[in-house]
């Protein structure tokens, strides 16, 4: 049995309920999907993985932080209080990760540019080369107003490309990826995240 915390405030989050769900079952595990709105949801669930999926990180901030339903800066600490707790970021997930402007440490060390590719006409699908992930090979990239890594961290590890420009990271335990791997219709990183769940618990 795996517990996964879905950050439900805005966004792309319904295909990830999906995603996880058939995940799950291609890998054998017993999935339990816990949706967050409030930080009450976080301590209440206490997830043993997270995923951050994209949409406006903006209305995301307005929604979960202080003045909304406080889920923000909540699992900003729960991250930081256990950083080998799996965590699977997308797009705006990854623009929280790494700038979550609650006063504390970034949770991912590459910094991102957000909008960096333009505006929503210039939002694309391609082919990726993902490695370290699954069975690397090639993975269909959906980019949506997507941010672009900027400086990428000695700590981080590449685990996709999009031609010669890195679009994915993994930073121990998180993965950080600026396109939305729940719109393929490909398992592979979701599979990762409840495996590295028990690859933990056996460690
Ligand atoms: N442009 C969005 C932002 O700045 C991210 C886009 C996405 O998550 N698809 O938050």
């Amino acid at each position: 049995m795996v517990r996964v915390g879905l950050v439900m405030l805005q966004g792309a989050r319904h295909i990830h309920v999906e995603t996880l769900e058939r995940a799950a079952q291609e890998a054998g595990i017993e999935l339990e999907l816990h949706e967050l709105r409030t930080d009450a949801d976080l301590f209440e669930s206490r997830p043993e993985a997270f995923v951050l999926p994209g949409g406006e990180s903006t209305t995301m901030r307005l929604t979960g932080g202080v003045d909304g339903s406080g889920l923000l800066p909540a699992l900003f600490a729960w991250l930081r209080a256990d950083p080998e707790l799996p965590v699977l970021g997308t797009c705006a997930g990854v623009i929280l990760l790494a700038d979550p402007q609650d006063g504390g440490a970034p949770l991912i060390d590459s910094t991102v540019d957000r909008n960096a590719y333009g505006r929503q006409q210039d939002s694309f699908q391609s082919e990726l080369e993902i490695s370290g992930i699954g069975d690397s090979g090639t993975f269909s990239g959906v980019f949506i107003r997507a941010p672009r890594f900027a400086e990428i961290s000695a700590n981080d590890t590449v685990v996709a490309k999009h031609r010669d420009e890195v679009v994915g990271v993994r930073n121990g335990a998180r993965l950080a990826l600026t396109f939305h791997p729940e719109l393929s219709g490909d398992t592979t990183f979701h599979r990762w995240l409840l495996e590295a769940v028990l690859l933990r618990a056996t460690a």
